[in-house]
C-alpha cells in the first residue's frame, strides 16, 4: 500500500516530505518520488527502490528545493516497477499522486484519443 504526503510552509518541504515517507515506509513500497515547486517551476525527482535509492540519485543529480511539495511510495498495481512508472505523474501542469486503483482505468484510456502517456500506469490518465 502506498504513502502519500504533502507539505506547504516555510521550512524548505524536501527533509519533511522524506521524513513523511520513511515513516510510512511499513506499508510497503518498490519506489519513491517527490514534486517540489521551486522557482515558479515544479521539480520532480523519482527513483525505484528504497527511499535511500532516491536520496543517493538526489545526491547526484540535485535535491529540489522549495516550500511546497508531495512525495509517494508506490506499490506498483499496474505497470512494473520503473522509474517511469514511479509516481508523482505530470500532465501540463498538473503533477498527481495517487493511492489505489482506477479500475476503470482502460476504458478512460481508450477515450484519450491522442494523448501521449508516460507511464505504464492506471495512476496517469487521472492527470
Ligand atoms: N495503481 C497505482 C500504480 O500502480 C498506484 C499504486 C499505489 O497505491 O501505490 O502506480
Amino acid at each position: 500500500m502506498c504513502g502519500i504526503i504533502g507539505y506547504t510552509g516555510h521550512q524548505n518541504s524536501v527533509p519533511v516530505l522524506l521524513e513523511g515517507l520513511r515513516t510510512l515506509e511499513y506499508r510497503g513500497y518498490d519506489s519513491a518520488g517527490i514534486a517540489v515547486f521551486e522557482d515558479g517551476k515544479i521539480k520532480v525527482a523519482k527513483e525505484k527502490g528504497r527511499l535511500d535509492d532516491l536520496v543517493e540519485k538526489m545526491k547526484s543529480e540535485g535535491v529540489p528545493n522549495g516550500h511546497i511539495g508531495v512525495g509517494h511510495t508506490r506499490w506498483a498495481t499496474h505497470g512494473g516497477v520503473t522509474v517511469k512508472n514511479a509516481h508523482p505523474h505530470a500532465v501540463g501542469d498538473v503533477y498527481l499522486v495517487h493511492n489505489g486503483i482506477i479500475e476503470n482505468f482502460r476504458e478512460l484510456k481508450a477515450e484519450l484519443k491522442g494523448v501521449k502517456f508516460n507511464s505504464d500506469t492506471d495512476s496517469e490518465v487521472l492527470a
